[in-house]
């Protein structure tokens, strides 16, 4: 307590000073000013906090009032400060008791809001700011003015103003802990087993927007549950508030008859989009073909079959088989000659006839010549044998045998230049060569060029030329070419894209606008124009055809959905949206769900998915709606379920390293409720075919598993599968498995004791399969992702982890695929030796030197015939190299001989007239004759030597080959 007044001196007033003195009595603060009128001063109304400035033993002290300043100015320090103190501690005393008042109804409200959402914290935060702007700062510690209840207050107050952040996520660890405690018997028992600690912390944790990410086996199903009936137990939903969105009705109606029979919960509706769609509509008239796709196939194929009679859609037909069955990409933009021969063998680039042609203009041209009613020759043998030690025999790329007529087509630009990876030089020699030879021989050579077909011109001018040499034209009638195309199967095989690009077109839901932009933003744009011509004349009958019966399919009815929802036609009465297998999800349904929680102020969303496990990009499911859920939906907890009770660690091992290749991947780091002490996955790489593997398959899995087992066999093709005849025959000599067959697709939330997966192999049917998409496919549907073969990567994911113990990887006779090539070249955790003999140890093919992208594959003969290596992208590719005939590793070229390179001794020696391989012949009088002699024919090679001496260090030959 203070004594005495602090007096401002008498000169103050012409310092600013407008009061004589300022004293503390018993009934307040009391001012005296210059005229010797007191007045009581009011700490608690001063806006702004008493202040006191010293300087050379003078203090003067400011009091703000709302009518204005008062100052005193006068000599001494104590009392002043004393004041001072008095007055500042005052003017807390009164603010904080406010705050504390304000603070308690925030936390109230905070506390209200359970979890507190971002939404709901994002508007209490900012009332809070608002309070907060008439608040004092906090005073330093020495001061002394506040007690330390008050100083505790104040402290606490500005926390949760300026680290709101840290507060709030304070608040929700505290309200986790505080529901994992008075909820743990509802988790321990929802479930025959108690549920995991992140499956609690799923069900509890409640931002506005929820992602689960479950893998494979974690428990989605029981997290979904938990998280319902926590949302009721706790107060926080009636089970009217919630709706449970399932893709298939199976799982809606099991997941709530669950939630009834183990907790009492009634009444949440358990729906799937269809059916919500239909609710939402009023039960709309659906067409009978939006529950079966053979029936819109079928539809789809009767309207192309009967739009072919019409002749301008035939035309147009013809036109595009013509010109855009493939899209056309410049030779000269390929990095390798083996880059372009993959793209040709994925875009299945073939002659109308089906020849496996080595370019895009070479299929033009036997395609015009088809058309025109030419017959042709694709690559047959000059009618002189060229054959030398240093040259092949020579194959023009065409003949036309009614008229003895050449055509070479050249890759050269009008500079003569060649496509980088062709060496110039060499290429001019050549053809150089060509022209010679044929002069030599007085054959007809017509000439085409790279460069007419970059500037339009290659048919134009082809056709010119062709009529010069007198050849005559005898064009087929469009239907009989039609007809022609149809025996050859392009027909149907266009038929089936034509329905892919129905489905994707109506699962779209594209403004016309949109898709216009897309296309001209693509590459080829041409042949996407062509098809979408071709394709909308069905696509109108289609619509035609539903709206003549006044029926809607499902697209249309989701796309109806979502307009209503968004533009609130629709009063969702739902608070709390339960999403199941949302990495599934499409456009359009993640609209429609985003509408519906849109629609509930308070609501929220939860979702549980795996986004290693979307693989239905092809029905319009996007990964991008999981990858980049936040952007998509708003404010996100994102949890996973990382703990799988479904395959043990070994199975993990390869599963998930496999998966996660793609960076794009979310990180999960999966455990294992299950140990092994052994590799899970065993790969069976075999000569056999996948019909002869199965039994020795199942026999292992008979010996190891126990009765009852249940066995998956997989494969990426249904047709790859047993057919239900041999399934039978397999169950029956396997009577203690229960075998089952599925595509990896259908697999999907199943599981199985034992999985076996057939097919990994390369090519058009393999996993993944070497084909492209067309590109107007590729723009209807959701962007590809940039990792290679993503989804195929999830695919073979999914594939592995339906095993609860093991799983066999089958490769078959012929070339395994990319993925099973990463599991041995980079040493996952695969058994490969299971099988004993019947294994074929994997060697890795060396890459093919004249293309660099193929990989050299050995053929083995038998009966004296020489093993060869050939390139994987022949018959493009034509490099081919003799094999060792004793050991059959690759040969190294040394003057005249051929020897293996592992140096086992075996040697081959070269002819040097045709270069063809010598070989012992006759058995009185041994002699060596050429491979190449053929009797009295055309480009026979009689060269003879009596005898070989083997090359050094290689042993002599004596026995007849
Ligand atoms: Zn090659
Ligand atoms: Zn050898
Ligand atoms: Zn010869």
């Amino acid at each position: 307590m203070i004594h005495g007044a602090f007096r401002s001196f008498r000169l103050a007033k012409w310092l600013g000073s407008t009061c004589a003195s300022l004293d503390i009595a018993s009934n307040g603060l009391m001012a005296v000013d210059w005229t010797g009128r007191s007045s009581k001063v009011l700490a608690t109304g001063m806006p702004k906090p008493p202040q006191l400035n010293r300087w050379l033993g003078i203090s003067c002290l400011t009091l703000t009032l709302p009518s204005g300043q008062l100052r005193a100015i006068g000599w001494g320090i104590k009392r002043a400060d004393d004041l001072w103190r008095e007055v500042l501690r005052e003017w807390y005393g009164s603010r904080v008791l406010a705050i504390a008042d304000t603070l308690d109804a925030f936390l109230k409200r905070v506390r209200a809001c359970h979890y507190c959402r971002r939404s709901q914290w994002t508007s209490l935060h900012a009332d809070l700011i608002e309070q907060s702007k008439h608040w004092p700062a906090l005073p330093p510690r020495g001061l002394g003015v506040l007690s330390a209840a008050e100083r505790k207050i104040l402290i606490r107050a500005w926390s949760w103003v300026q680290n709101g952040e840290r507060c709030l996520r304070r608040w929700r660890s505290h309200y986790v802990k505080l529901s994992l405690v008075e909820h743990a018997e509802l988790f321990d028992t929802i479930e025959s087993m108690p549920l995991t600690l992140n499956q609690r912390l799923a069900c509890i944790v409640d931002e506005d927007n929820n992602l689960v990410l479950a893998g494979a086996g974690t428990g989605k199903t029981s997290t979904t549950m938990g998280r319902v009936a926590f949302l009721v137990r706790s107060g926080q939903a009636q089970p009217e508030d919630i709706l449970l969105l399932a893709y298939g009705k199976d799982a809606a109606e099991e997941m709530r008859e669950r939630l009834e029979a183990r907790v009492g919960i009634k009444g949440i509706k358990a729906s799937t989009f269809h059916s919500l769609g239909k609710d939402m509509l009023g039960q709309p008239s659906l067409t009978p073909m939006a529950d079966d796709d053979a029936a819109r196939k079928r539809f789809a194929q009767v309207a192309f079959e009967d739009l072919q009679t019409d002749p301008d859609y035939r035309k147009r037909l013809l036109q595009y088989f013509e010109s855009y069955l493939f899209p056309i990409k410049n030779p000269f933009d390929f990095a390798s000659l083996g880059e372009y021969f993959v793209y040709l063998a994925e875009h299945e680039v073939r002659t109308l006839k089906g020849e496996r042609v080595k370019s895009m203009a070479e299929c033009r041209i036997a395609n015009f010549l088809f058309k025109m009613g030419v017959e042709y020759q694709y690559e047959p043998r000059y009618k002189v044998s060229t054959r030398t030690a240093k040259r092949r025999d020579y194959h023009p790329d065409f003949y036309l045998p009614a008229f003895e007529l050449y055509i070479e087509h050249f890759g050269t630009d009008r500079q003569g230049n060649t496509a980088p990876y062709i060496d110039r030089k060499a290429y001019h020699q050549a053809i150089a060569w060509k022209r010679a030879l044929h002069k030599q021989h007085q054959t007809r050579l017509i000439e085409t060029f790279h460069f007419e077909q970059q500037e339009g011109q290659l048919l134009p001018l082809l056709e010119k030329r062709l009529a010069e040499a007198g050849v005559t034209f005898n064009p087929l009638p469009d239907e009989a070419m039609l007809e022609t195309l149809r025996e050859f199967g392009v027909v149907t095989e266009f038929a089936e894209l034509l329905e892919k690009l129905l489905t994707g077109y109506k699962a779209a839901d594209l403004a016309k606008v949109d898709l216009e932009a897309r296309i001209n933003a693509a590459p080829f744009p041409d042949q996407m124009r062509a098809a979408l011509e071709l394709l909308m004349p069905i696509y109108k009958r289609y619509q035609d055809d539903l709206e003549g019966k006044d029926q809607i399919d499902f697209d249309d009815m989701i796309v109806k959905a979502v307009r209503l929802a968004e533009q609130g036609g629709f009063n969702a009465p739902w608070r709390f949206v339960l999403v199941d297998e949302y990495q599934d999800i499409s456009e359009p349904r993640a609209r429609l769900v985003k509408a519906l929680r849109r629609s509930q102020p308070d609501g929220s969303l939860f979702c549980v998915g795996d986004d290693w496990q979307s693989i239905y990009r092809f029905a319009g499911s996007d990964i991008r709606l999981t990858s980049q859920f936040e952007t998509f939906f708003g404010a996100t907890a994102i949890s996973a379920l990382d703990k799988t009770f479904r395959f043990n660690d070994r199975i993990n091992a390869v599963a998930s390293r496999f998966v996660m290749r793609n960076p794009a991947q979310l990180k999960k780091d999966i455990h294992t409720h299950t140990l092994e002490d052994s590799p899970a996955v065993s790969l069976f790489r075999t000569e056999l075919d996948d019909d002869e593997v199965l039994p020795h398959v199942l026999t292992r899995i008979s010996a190891r598993a126990k009765p009852g087992s249940v066995v998956y066999i997989l494969a990426r093709f249904n047709f790859l599968l047993p057919d239900k005849a041999r399934l039978k025959q397999l169950s029956d000599s396997y009577p203690g498995l229960t075998i089952k067959t599925y595509s990896i697709h259908t697999s999907k939330g199943q599981e199985a004791d034992y999985i076996v997966v057939l097919g990994n192999k390369a090519g058009k049917f393999g996993l993944p399969p070497q084909k492209a998409s067309h590109p107007l496919l590729e723009t209807l549907l959701p962007p590809r992702e940039t990792f290679a073969h993503a989804e195929e990567r999830r695919l073979f994911y999914v594939a592995l982890t339906r095993a609860k113990r093991r799983v066999y990887l089958v490769v078959s006779k012929g070339k395994a695929s990319s993925f099973i090539k990463e599991l041995l070249d980079e040493k996952y955790d695969v058994e490969l030796n299971e099988f004993g003999a019947l294994v074929v140890v994997p060697e890795p093919g060396p890459a093919c030197p004249a293309c660099e992208a193929g990989e050299l594959m050995l053929r083995i003969r038998k009966n004296g015939k020489e093993s060869f290596y050939f390139c994987s992208l022949s018959p493009r590719c034509k490099h081919t190299e003799t094999a060792c005939p004793d050991c059959q590793s690759l040969m190294r070229r040394e003057g005249r001989y051929l020897i293996c390179s592992k140096d086992c001794g075996g040697w081959v020696a070269l002819c040097p007239v045709s270069g063809g391989r010598m070989m012992q012949r006759g058995t009185d009088k041994p002699f060596w004759g050429c491979t190449d002699y053929r009797n009295g024919q055309e480009g026979s090679c009689g060269h003879m030597e009596k005898s070989i001496a083997p090359p050094k260090g290689c042993r002599g030959r004596t026995r007849v080959q």
